[in-house]
């Protein structure tokens, strides 16, 4: 990456106006990924000198800001009590300590990795961000905006729930890309399903979560079916990590054992009602 120019906002309405002035502006957070682009970028917006690295308890939320690293989530203890400690767990999977010291929350969640390890467990925590210009969106109605994000993401907010998780990066290495990832929660609202690294970026498995959310019980048999039809329903494809058929035959076992694990959330919950 070649960088014309350096810009440092002393406020996040500096950084979006400076964004906004030139195509190539580009914020910059870890700048770990950015730098391994071949780009030029007319100036690079440091989102370094902004308080933006927290994680503050709001009561019903957790709000986490986008300049926090991937190594202070993986140690903070409010993060590790929301829905089964999964984010933390995610994130202590990438890398090594000395790269998760720079990557930040933010820079991976704007990037869209196919291979995020952040996305995954976040869309079934049911996160929501909050952009300085567009305010607050859900981290699905992100993923289905096309083209680049003109904005500054601020923060993460997450749901402060009684609830139970469990996340599975399957890798070829310790540090490698996922060949897949898999995240189930189970909360007041039901069950959430996730797979990343399809090689496409994590999506959640509506079919499979409309299925287990109706029952009025959750027996092996929905579970089977529900692990099932996350496999059969998401797209995946191939890439030189694995094939089509592999994700598929992954996502099947992994959901299952997700959905094993977090079951007893559900029972305690007493299941639906009708
Ligand atoms: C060698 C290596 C291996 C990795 N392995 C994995 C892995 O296995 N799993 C995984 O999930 N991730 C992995 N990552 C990615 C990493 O977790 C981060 O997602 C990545 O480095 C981007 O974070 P950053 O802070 O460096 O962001 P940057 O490189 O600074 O920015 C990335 C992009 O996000 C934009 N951006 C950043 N912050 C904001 C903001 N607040 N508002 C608006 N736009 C913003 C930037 O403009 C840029 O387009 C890896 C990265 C590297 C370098």
């Amino acid at each position: 990456m070649k960088v014309n120019g350096l810009f440092k906002p002393k406020t996040l309405d500096e950084a979006y106006h400076k964004l906004t002035e030139h195509s190539k502006n580009v914020v910059m957070a870890g700048g770990a990924w950015l730098r391994l682009s071949n780009r030029t970028v007319e100036e690079a917006i440091d989102l370094s000198v902004l308080p933006l690295s927290y994680v503050k308890d709001r009561g019903d939320v957790v709000e986490i800001g986008s300049m926090t690293t991937l190594h202070e989530i993986e140690t903070d203890d409010t993060i590790k009590s929301l829905y089964g400690g999964i984010l933390s767990q995610a994130v202590s999977q990438i890398m090594g300590i000395g790269l998760r010291n720079v990557v930040t929350i933010g820079g991976n969640v704007v990037a869209r990795h196919g291979f995020s390890d952040v996305i995954t467990p976040l869309l079934t925590m049911r996160a929501k961000l909050h952009f300085y210009k567009r305010g607050t969106i859900s981290l699905e109605a992100f993923l289905d905006i096309r083209g680049k994000t003109t904005d500054v993401l601020e923060k993460i907010i997450i749901p402060k729930r009684k609830a139970a998780g469990y996340f599975k990066k399957v890798t070829k290495t310790a540090l490698d890309f996922a060949i897949i990832n898999v995240s189930v929660t189970c909360d007041e609202e039901g069950f959430s399903v996730a797979v990343g690294s399809r090689p496409s970026v994590g999506q959640l498995a509506y079919e499979a979560m409309g299925l287990l959310n109706q029952a009025k019980d959750v027996d092996e048999k929905h579970i089977d079916l529900a692990a099932f039809k996350a496999a059969d329903l998401l797209k995946f494809s191939d890439n030189h990590r694995g094939s089509q058929a592999y994700r598929e035959e992954l996502t099947a076992v992994y959901v299952k054992r997700g959905l094993l694990a977090v079951k007893t959330c559900f029972n305690q919950r007493g299941g639906h009602d009708d």
